[in-house]
Parts: structure tokens; sequence; C-alpha cells
């Protein structure tokens, strides 16, 4: 190729060439995966428009993406929520919420039931920068009341909390967070969108690990905001400065994860309600199994009024710390990792993992028995499940022996 004064060298016209994106007649039924940092406007003005939020449109991925923004308008319209934004992860997202809505001085109250890095979250960052926190059990109304003080900003719940499977009454909570003038957050990862939509029982802001049962399949991580505009607007401006949007390939397997999400859970669910009825029965080695859609649990009335199933989260205390161990040991199907909300089933110790930094009071003050067990379900088939369980159960019962 010689070099042609109007369409200028080989470097230039690849460049001009590879960067022509498509003019498509027809849409494509799954959103593209938009692997740009940069759009191009038509003039100086366009650009100045769109990144001062004057006109609508796209000039940089860190500020917004649309493959992103697909993914967030998608969870915001099955959360009911007015507004929405997609972030890289799970954490990434609580940390907007919290940042968002808080400043040095102020106080927020939060479950003592709480995902473990969202405490260190608060006690290792949040803290740094003069924000305080208090800890409550958030099933009881009266001493969250009383946690709350002038200085208290937010209060912080998970819908659904770790590893107790312990349900908080989102209504309640938010008469409470409202006659103080106060944001209720709430993590509603366990659940997801299908099983409750915080918004509609009075959450202010509502956060999700969509690494967890939206996307499904433990091959990407995402997180999510979602609210009214006004607070979201504070979210996006925070989420645009500490750069923490989603990739636009993992925004695409999040909502991919996301069309199929209904049918995982009604089967998650209908497996989880067939283990834990089984745990419940075999009394020789379960002493409690802690499942929202069995009547033994302790919020089963609020669990019915807020939740569609029982969800995929389970836990069981097997009395001692030997028993939970050689239960974990002896799974065959179900794996040994650290997260939730997947194809497979996945079972922890939470003593000797998560919660490993609890010494025996910490635990007992946090409800989590030496010989608690927690479980994802995954979507095995129930039979294979009941097999490795009855497994496991009698490996539990032999260690535990004196
Ligand atoms: C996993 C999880 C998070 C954090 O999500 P990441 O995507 O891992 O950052 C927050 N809250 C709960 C309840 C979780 O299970």
């Amino acid at each position: 190729m010689q070099h042609d004064a109007a369409l200028g060298g080989f470097s230039t016209r690849a460049i001009r060439a590879a960067g022509r994106s498509p003019r498509l007649a027809q849409e494509p039924t799954a959103v593209p995966i938009y692997q740009t940092a940069t759009f191009r406007a038509a003039d100086s003005t366009e650009l100045a428009d769109v990144l001062t939020n004057r006109r609508p449109g796209y000039a940089y991925s860190r500020i917004d993406n649309p493959t992103a923004a697909a993914l967030a308008a998608a969870v915001a319209e099955l959360e009911g929520a007015a507004e929405g934004f997609a972030f890289g992860t799970g954490m990434g997202a609580i940390f907007a919420a919290l940042a968002s809505q808080l400043s040095a001085g102020d106080e927020v109250v939060a479950s003592n039931a709480l995902y473990g890095s969202t405490r260190s979250l608060i006690e290792h960052e949040l803290r740094r920068f003069g924000v305080t926190a208090r800890y409550v059990d958030a099933t009881d109304h009266a001493a969250v009341e009383a946690a709350l003080t002038p200085a208290t900003r937010v209060l912080y719940v998970e819908t659904i909390s770790n590893p107790t499977i312990v349900v908080a009454d989102l209504a309640r909570l938010a008469a409470i967070a409202r006659r103080h003038d106060v944001a209720l957050i709430v993590d509603n990862t366990f659940a997801s969108p299908y099983l409750c939509r915080p918004i509609e029982f009075g959450a202010d802001l509502v956060v999700e690990s969509a690494t967890k049962w939206i996307a499904g399949h433990s091959d990407v991580l995402a997180g999510i905001v979602c609210g009214d505009r006004e607070r979201m607007a504070a979210v996006r401006a925070l989420q645009v400065d500490t750069g923490g949007i989603v990739a636009p390939f993992s925004a695409f397997l999040v909502l991919r994860g996301l069309t199929t999400l209904a049918v995982r859970m009604e089967r998650h669910a209908a497996t989880a309600l067939a283990l834990a009825q089984y745990l419940e029965a075999r009394r020789d080695v379960v002493v409690r199994v802690y499942y929202p859609g069995l009547a033994s649990h302790p919020q089963v009335e609020v669990a019915r009024r807020q939740l569609r199933t029982g969800g995929g989260m389970l836990a069981f205390d097997l009395g001692s710390r030997e028993g939970g161990r050689a239960f974990l040991d002896a799974l065959e199907l179900g794996e040994r990792t650290a997260s939730l909300g997947s194809v497979h089933t996945i079972a922890v110790h939470p003593p000797s993992t998560t919660h490993r930094q609890l010494d025996a009071a910490a635990l007992e003050r946090a409800g989590i028995a030496p010989g608690l067990v927690r479980m994802s379900v995954g979507l095995e088939d129930t039979d294979d499940l009941l097999a490795d369980l009855s497994r496991a159960l009698d490996a539990a019962r032999a260690a535990a022996r004196p």
C-alpha cells in the first residue's frame, strides 16, 4: 500500500478502520460488551455537555459505560428503585453507599450480624475518616432505637444475615429510621431481588454483591447500589471520583445471570428446603437448623411477609467444633470455598474460617455456635446432595463422640 495523502499512512488508516463501529439496522438481543475507554463526541460542545451531565451520553468509561449502565438499570428495575449504579465488586458498592451518606463526626448504627468485610470497612477505613459505629441486635427494635443518636446518619442491616440466617424486619427498621431521619441501607445479597425488594419495605439504599446469586456462577465479581435519585446522585459522584465502576465484560456476565435468576432461585430454594427438612430430622447429630422456609426459624413471620421463598442459604449447628470440621472434611459434592450464591453447593465452618478471628466469647456474642456450618445450596440434584449430607453428618457424629 503506497502512502495516499488523502487517506493517510498505514498506521493512520489502521487506527481509523479498526475504530469504526458497525451501524446496525437491527438491535442485538444480548447487550454488547462496550469494551472501550472513550466515546467520540461530534464537537467540543457535545463533549463538554456530556462530561458535565447537561446532555445524556457517554464520554469516558469510568464515568459511565453502556454495558455497565444496562446492568445497573436492569437491577434497579427489579429492585423497584428509581436509579442504580454498577460497581466492580460488592464491597465497592457498599463503600460508595456508606461513604456517600457519611461525613466526619457522623455515626453509623449497624447490625452485629454483619458480613465480615463490611465490618472491616467500617472499623478500618471509615473510622480513620472520623465516622464512628455502634453495633446492635437488629431484631431487637428497642435496642436499635436506643442506639440512634443525633449524630447517626445511617442504619445498616442485611436482609438475611451471615452466617446465622437472621431475617431483619425491614418495614419496622425503616419506620425507626424515618422517625430519626437516618438513611436505612440494606445489603440484600443473601436474598437477591427475586426473594426480597427492600425499597418496597422502606429502605433508602439497597446494595447487592452481584457476585453471588444475581450472577450466580462463581465466575465474576460485581456490585450494585440502588435507590432514589437524590441519594443516588451522591453515590454516583462518589463512584466517578473513586473509579468503582464495573468492567464491561463483568457487567455482561452479570446481565446474563440476571436473565435466569428466577428459575435458579426457585430450584435453589426447593433443594434448600429439602436439605433443611432432612437436617431437622437428623436429631442424632444436628442441634439446630436455621432456614427461613422452616416453621422453626426465629423470624418465620417476618420471613413470610418479606421473602418470596426461603432462599438458598441455610445454617446448622453440629454441637461442637470437631463436628463442624469433620462435616466439612467429609463432603464430596459440596465445595469448601468462601463464597456463596452459585451453581455449586458451598459449605463453610465459620468458626474456623470466616470468623476465625473471634474468640469463644465473641463467637457467642455474635450467636455463632462452635459447630455452626453455613451452606449455600447449589443446583446439583437433590438426591445427590442428600446422600452427601448424610455421609458428612455421619462423619460429624463419629468425630463429636468423646
Ligand atoms: C460477598 C458479600 C459482599 C461483598 O461482595 P464482593 O462482591 O465480594 O465484594 C457483601 N455483602 C455480603 C452479604 C456478601 O455475601
